[in-house]
């Protein structure tokens, strides 16, 4: 579908549509206050008015101004600069709480770009420009709406009202250019269809179609937390059925083997998401390798933690590698799969009392508990290892390990105590 961008933007004003200034975070409220008396535009941007208009609560609030980074810092005693290329202004408030201010930017013109660079997603992102062409240098129409403090109208140029009306999500320009642009957009597009249930505009799926072998020239840095967002966002599961029908799941997983239970597992994990549970990346790691795990390290009395631990890094460190994920992350993630092959294996074994005292083993139990969702042959190991367990953290309830044995370290002097 070709749409004809209207060279003035839609304005919607104060009356005619639902935003008000009650659903804005107050500390993102005083930066717009502020900037705006003291003459600079400032705009609500970006995904927040999105959520906003879908009645959704944002994850963030951001502001976009005509102020520069330098300026901004000026307005406000709280602010701080961050990024060598990419110059954002954070102002801090209490409890940990930030609102993130950019000034507009534009896509630079070809001979602006600078030569020899193999990224030019962070140059493209450091030319200022005006409102209107910070509306066209972002991905798709939903994702380029402004709330404007000075009036409290929607400002639209980009027809972000209408595809949201008709929850659909619609590239800014033409996907082709904008996928060699930056790669990582493919599978942002699968994300907010997955997260707000849009449909993709053909044209989206067409230049996926013949764009997605780009996906592995793009930033592992930014492909890991896209990932992670995916996670955050509950829709880790959806979006790799999702990836596999477009033919991204092998370019966004090089290194993991996708069985049909794995996709059921993420699904899962996106439900214990769903229900408050915080997500570590180390869990989300074992769950896309889990299946994988279970597939080469057969669950036998016979078999050795030690073949379970060779089959974790197995499994694990081709994708660490891809993304540079840190050694702390991957032994977290190794530690759950290779409890869970404990626990599938039984009770009995040598070492048990010290695996039931382990404060990770409570995590590892969980992680199980959720696998046999998926493989009930499992739920039998899986109900007496929780009973046990449960004793554990409820002692007067009867069948529990017997408490570790400490070692009495010997008594320090009283002199060396006090100093
Ligand atoms: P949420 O924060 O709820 O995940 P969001 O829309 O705010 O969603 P962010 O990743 O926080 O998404 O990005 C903020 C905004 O920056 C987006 O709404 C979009 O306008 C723009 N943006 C982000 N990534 C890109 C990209 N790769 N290309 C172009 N614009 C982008
Ligand atoms: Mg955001």
């Amino acid at each position: 579908m070709k749409t004809l961008i209207n060279p003035t933007p839609h304005i919607v004003p104060r009356n005619d549509h639902l935003i008000s200034r009650k659903q804005v975070d107050e500390n993102a409220l005083k930066v717009l206050y502020r900037l705006s008396r003291q003459g600079h535009l400032a705009y609500l941007v970006g995904g927040s008015v999105r959520d906003l208009l879908l009645g959704r609560t944002p994850k963030d609030f951001d502001v976009g101004t005509d102020a520069t980074p330098a300026q901004v810092k000026t307005l406000f005693r709280n602010c701080f600069l961050i990024g060598r290329r990419f110059r954002l202004a954070h102002i801090r408030f209490r409890g940990h709480q930030l609102v993130e201010v950019a000034t507009f930017r534009r896509n630079p013109v070809r001979d602006e770009l600078p030569e020899n660079e193999d990224d030019h997603f962070h140059f493209v992102q450091n030319v200022f420009g005006t409102p209107r062409e910070d509306a066209f240098r972002r991905d798709f129409t939903i994702n380029a709406l402004f709330y404007n403090i000075a009036d409290f109208s929607i400002i639209d140029h980009v027809g972000g009202l209408k595809d949201l009306e008709e929850r659909r999500l619609r590239m800014i320009g033409d996907p082709l250019v904008r996928f060699e642009e930056d790669p990582v957009r493919m599978l942002r597009a699968l994300e907010f269809s997955a997260r707000l249930d849009f449909t993709i505009e053909e044209s989206i799926i067409a230049a996926i179609d013949q764009r997605r072998q780009l996906l592995a020239t793009a930033s592992s840095a930014r492909l890991r937390e896209e990932i992670m967002e995916l996670f955050r966002h509950k829709v880790a599961g959806q979006v790799a059925i999702l990836a596999q029908r477009y033919g991204l799941l092998d370019f966004l997983y090089p290194d993991i083997d996708f069985l049909p239970q794995t996709f059921e597992l993420l699904s899962l994990i996106d439900e214990r998401t769903a229900s408050g549970e915080p997500i570590r990346e180390s869990l989300a790691l074992a769950a896309l390798t889990l299946p994988a795990f279970f597939a080469c390290c057969p669950i036998e009395r016979s078999q050795h933690v030690n073949d379970a631990l060779v089959a974790a890094d197995k499994v694990l460190r081709p994708h660490c590698r891809t993304y540079s994920i840190a050694q702390g992350i991957r032994c977290e993630a190794r530690d759950l799969l290779v409890g869970c092959f404990r626990l599938a294996r039984g009770r009995g074994m040598k070492g048990e009392l010290r695996f039931l005292n382990h404060p990770f083993t409570a995590k590892v139990l969980e992680l199980f508990g959720i696998w046999c969702r998926v493989d009930p042959s499992h739920q039998e190991a899986y109900t007496g290892w929780k009973s046990v367990i449960d004793a554990a953290d409820h002692p007067e309830s009867g069948d529990r390990p017997s408490p570790r044995r400490r070692r009495r370290r010997p008594r320090r002097k009283a002199a060396m105590q006090h100093g």
